[in-house]
């Protein structure tokens, strides 16, 4: 292990190759209520893994249910890994100075990675098992571009054959994402296309669509039970997808351990939820062993150690305002139903510039420790974002991912509201990507181009109500038994 010396103090806390997690932790293991499961989408019984081994291979379904605490990582994978972990964690110093705060800021940052983001974590992995399995293609959809290249790389590492749905505005919008993931060897696909049923029922409706997350995942996953010797991956939102990124938050306990602090406030970003669970999993690890050994009598306060915040779009607000109920996980109900917050299959978010932050629902376990007391989310707005960037570029010389930006608002929210009360504290923030390929936004930011977009309530409530209506999911089925009522 070392530490990196400046003059001003330590500021990078470096992780040596060899003391890199060679395990991911497994949250399922500690969670101290059970979980709803995920429902047949024509049937609304629970799923069988059998039904899931058309579209994913068994060790990711067996990964999905599994209760064993850690899970080895793969060799081949962590050899991937080394490419770019462990990933640094950096206390914002000059960011510090520029608030004014006596706030401690720290980010872990996964933006080193070779594609930008942390998205490559469970990427690989699923490359890995899939290959291992005999897979010889895969198929995904990617809002923003993230993680369709994440999975072109790791398609390109095992040979596989990769297909990207993309979202179609996306498509036109960011070019450069789409030529990364075509270097890589992968064929990208505008969505809604007319290779599916899925895809030509919306462009009937309207052909001008824009598409969505929701109606490229119904896509990807028809084109997979269409192709013999293919599935499906999905970048976040599902238990397997979270549990590979916790090497995030492993490193990053060790690394605050380095750093000699503990952090009281922890802040990540969440669209599907999958930046945020990999680096708060292995913090809550304790709490939620304390909740569950505690039993009925959860002591008052024991939640709230450290303070852990999901921060998302006011454009997509699905923690703070969406509900939390039993949803399809994309458009035409072709994958199982999950018991989540969200805010209804067919929303097809206003254009704002945080791709990676505009899907419907969110991961099952993220929606439960929100709904049982052990996170909050807050809502924050466009501008505020990119000014938090800006000043973020200015002092800490890295230009953020939009999505990531949403983190470091909130951080520097808070260090502002330790300067007011003059209590000082720690905060760690998820830094998930860099911004290089979001120059677009950023221009535009600049150009006074970006508005505020804030998704109203009532478009919410007509969402919702139909959701509630068509599906009734929670009246006919009350499930997670005793929780509920
Ligand atoms: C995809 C992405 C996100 C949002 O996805 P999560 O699954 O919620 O992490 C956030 N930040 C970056 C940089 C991304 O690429």
């Amino acid at each position: 292990m070392k530490e990196h010396l400046t003059g001003s103090g330590r500021t990078k806390f470096t992780l040596e190759e060899k003391d890199m997690p060679t395990s991911w932790y497994n949250i399922l293991a500690d969670l101290p209520f059970q979980m709803a499961p995920p429902l047949n989408p024509k049937t609304m019984e629970p799923v069988t893994p059998e039904e899931l081994a058309s579209i994913f291979p068994t060790a990711v379904i067996e990964q999905e249910v599994s209760k064993q605490p850690a899970i080895d990582i793969p060799g081949e994978v962590l050899d991937i890994y080394r490419l770019w972990r462990p990933t640094p964690l950096v206390r914002a110093r000059r960011l510090e100075q520029a608030l004014g705060t006596p706030a401690k800021v720290y980010f872990k940052y996964e933006g080193t990675s070779p594609v930008g983001s942390h998205k490559p974590n469970t990427a690989v992995a699923q490359a890995y098992y899939n290959k291992k399995e005999g897979v010889r293609r895969l198929s995904t959809e990617t809002g923003a571009g993230q993680w369709g290249s994440a999975l072109s790389m790791a398609c390109a590492f095992f040979g596989l054959e990769c297909i990207v749905y993309m979202v179609k505005a996306s498509y036109h919008q960011k070019p450069y994402r789409r030529s990364l993931m075509q270097t890589f060897g992968a064929h990208v696909i505008p969505s809604p296309s007319n290779s599916t049923a899925s895809g030509r029922a919306i462009l009937a409706k309207d052909p001008e669509s824009p598409g969505s997350l929701g109606i490229a995942i119904s896509e990807a996953v028809e084109d997979t039970n269409k192709h013999p010797g293919t599935r499906y991956s999905l970048g976040s939102v599902l238990n397997h997808v979270l549990m590979h990124q916790t090497i995030i938050g492993l490193e990053a306990r060790r690394q605050m351990e380095l750093a000699g602090d503990t952090p009281d406030t922890i802040v990540a970003c969440a669209g599907g939820g999958s930046n945020f669970g990999g680096l708060v999993f292995p913090f809550l690890e304790p709490v939620l062993k304390r909740a569950k050994n505690a039993k009925e009598s959860v002591p008052e306060g024991l939640h709230s150690s450290p303070n852990i915040i999901a921060v998302e779009p006011e454009a997509c607000p699905t923690l703070t305002k969406g509900l939390y109920t039993y949803d399809y996980g994309d458009c035409a109900g072709k994958v199982p139903a999950l018991k989540m917050h969200t805010l209804g299959h067919d929303f097809v978010p206003p254009g704002f510039h945080a791709g990676g932050l505009r899907y419907h629902g969110m991961s099952p376990i993220i929606s439960a420790l929100l709904h049982e007391g052990f996170i909050s989310a807050r809502a924050v707005k466009q501008l505020a974002v990119f000014e938090a960037a800006e000043l973020f570029a200015r002092t800490e010389g890295i230009l953020p991912a939009p999505e990531s930006a949403h983190a470091i608002r909130t951080a520097i929210d808070l260090a502002i509201e330790s300067k007011e009360s003059g209590k000082g504290q720690v905060i760690l923030f998820g830094l998930s990507g860099h911004g290089y390929f979001d120059m677009t936004a950023y221009e535009e930011y600049r150009n006074g181009l970006l508005k505020d977009i804030i998704y109203p309530q009532s478009e919410i409530d007509k969402t919702l109500s139909t959701l509630v209506k068509k599906e009734r999911f929670d009246c006919c089925r009350p499930l997670s038994p005793g929780k509920e009522g």
